[in-house]
């Protein structure tokens, strides 16, 4: 092999450093060389200048985005998430890397997404994206509030051979993406995995873990979701990304969201933490969603608590995780529903209460109609009423 053609294949492998692993050094970041092409790496310092070097990233669909819920297009044809051989057998090994930006999970491909999609799409590898102890991590928001974490489970289409020939192309990779927040209890999916992060605290090192059920990380329900069109969240930000947001979050212990905070390095001093881009601009871009945002405010039917993780305990009082707003108990965000019903709620008691100042001044100008209407009450419905 030519010089040249070594010199390629490195670069190469450096731009897909967050997607693929590679055991190449020049997989590690060495955050004391300026970023660009000449090294291949990036960081989450340099972030407004990741498109010098990789001109994608200037693009105008690329990931995260909020999603704004009011906005969202209601459609029928998306069909629930379903997925097969999530559940790996012990007897298999998983390789868990730490790859300077983030910390990966290598996955067979026999774990396919084979439903609610067009075709069908083999995983590749997942991994996560945090923020720190007092600010939250999530790459996508939701009504602009930020998670305190973010798992992404990526899938290749199969109709390619690989995720390095399907990364290039339109359509060519599905990731699965779902918000982690604080909860209760100690999600025993998740504890697997987190133990062993400790053993791949430096960039570069890497470990082998026993293979578990990979559906145990992702939420209950996967036929409520999200859906656009986007891109890689990291250099080199390729437009190929057939994006999935589950509605439902999944819940870690605060011991657990401490751990996937405070032990990746991507440096042998630095901590890596706040490994996230923020929402790009959407530029007319569609978001789809499986499901018809509530509009009473009430609970749909049928809304499960999430799978390993009931509702956080209100005792333990507000985190500083909640982020910006609060999550609400049930995993849903704060809709326009829950806003038409207080809009309306309030409307409606301001026009009862008029009335009844109205109803009153009448009562002194003409006593014998209190005598007759004295049990005829027109009520201010509180919000909580009707509508709410
Ligand atoms: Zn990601």
């Amino acid at each position: 092999m030519g010089l040249q053609n070594l010199r390629l294949l490195l670069l190469i492998g450096a731009f897909l450093g967050p997607l693929v692993t590679c055991d190449d050094p020049e997989d590690h970041p060495h955050e004391d060389h300026p970023p660009g092409p000449p090294h291949g790496h990036w960081s989450y310092t340099d972030i407004t200048d990741w498109h010098k070097a990789y001109p994608a990233c200037g693009e105008k669909e690329q990931s995260p985005i909020n999603v704004d819920t009011g906005d969202t297009t209601f459609d029928p044809t998306l069909k629930p998430i379903e997925v097969s051989g999530y559940d790996v057998s012990p007897e298999e090994r998983l390789k868990l890397k730490n790859n300077g930006h983030t910390v990966v999970l290598q996955l067979p491909d026999s774990l396919q997404i084979i439903g609610g999609l067009a075709n069908t799409y083999r995983a590749a590898q997942l991994h996560f994206h945090w923020g720190s102890q007092s600010s939250p991590g999530s790459e996508h928001t939701v009504n602009g509030q930020k998670f305190p974490g973010e798992i992404h489970v990526v899938h290749f289409s199969s109709r390619f051979q690989s995720l390095d020939e399907a990364v290039t192309q339109p359509g060519g990779l599905a990731v699965l993406a779902a918000f982690i927040q604080e909860g209760p209890k100690v999600n025993e999916d998740y504890q697997h995995l987190l133990t062993h992060l400790e053993k791949v605290k430096e960039a570069g090192q890497s470990t082998e873990i026993r293979g578990f059920d990979i559906r145990g990380l992702l939420p209950q329900q996967l036929d409520r979701y999200y859906r656009y069109n986007g891109s890689l969240t990291t250099p080199p930000c390729y437009q190929t990304v057939n994006w999935t947001i589950f509605n439902q979050t999944v819940f870690l212990s605060e011991d657990q969201l401490d751990i996937l905070e405070d032990t990746i390095h991507h440096d042998h001093d630095h901590i890596l933490q706040m490994n996230f881009r923020e929402p790009q601009s959407l530029n007319g871009r569609l978001v789809l969603s499986s499901f018809r945002p509530p509009v009473s405010g009430r609970k749909a039917p049928g809304q499960a608590p999430a799978p390993s993780a009931s509702a956080p305990d209100p005792a333990n009082g507000p985190s500083d995780r909640s982020g910006e707003g609060a999550p609400r108990d049930d995993s849903q965000t704060f809709s326009t529903g829950d806003m038409l019903a207080i809009i309306f709620g309030v409307l409606f008691a301001v026009t009862a209460l008029a009335f009844f100042i109205y109803f009153r001044q009448n009562q002194k100008k003409n006593p014998r109609s209190s005598d007759k209407k004295s049990n005829v009450i027109y009520k201010a419905a509180a919000p909580e009423d009707n509508m709410a």
